[in-house]
């Protein structure tokens, strides 16, 4: 940036010198009143943009989903067709979830995360697209819920 008086390449003032408004190096700016420095237009370019980062918190299914519900169903002694009954699904779709050929939806996994007192789904901080546990491991069903209803 140019001295508007003296052309001089410097820091500029903007400054009131003899009624008019002129953009001028530090030198000439003792001829008026210095009303604000003269920002650098580069230098604003060059500030970081302050971009507020938008976190979303989204439920995910565990991987292990089908290893942990067959586990847990054998634990308690109850059959497909009975643990389907109960879930009120298809005993095929109970076994496509088991041998993990069908992620179940959020709400089912809710719904079999209720009675079979086991954890299905995580919690993730999704953040440009890269995802970590946003809660540790031992977090209860009632905590989920909470959060849930935030
Ligand atoms: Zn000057």
């Amino acid at each position: 940036m140019m001295c508007d008086m003296c052309g001089k390449e410097a820091e500029l003032f903007k400054t009131e010198i003899e009624g008019t408004m002129l953009n001028v190096c530090e030198t000439c700016a003792k001829f008026g009143t210095i009303i604000e420095k003269v920002k650098k237009p580069v230098e604003t370019e060059l500030k970081p943009t302050t971009k507020t980062i938008e976190e979303e918190i989204i439920d995910v299914v565990v991987d292990d989903f089908a290893q942990k519900i067959k586990n847990r169903r054998e634990r308690l002694k109850l059959k497909q067709e009975e643990l389907a009954k109960k879930l009120n699904i298809k005993e095929s779709l109970l076994h496509h979830i088991e041998s993990g050929k069908f992620m179940p939806s959020i709400e089912l996994a809710e719904k079999i995360e209720k009675f079979l007192k086991i954890r299905l789904i995580e919690q993730y901080m999704e953040q440009g697209g890269r995802r970590a546990p946003s809660k540790p491991e031992e977090v209860t069903i009632g905590d989920l819920i909470k959060i849930k209803k935030r």
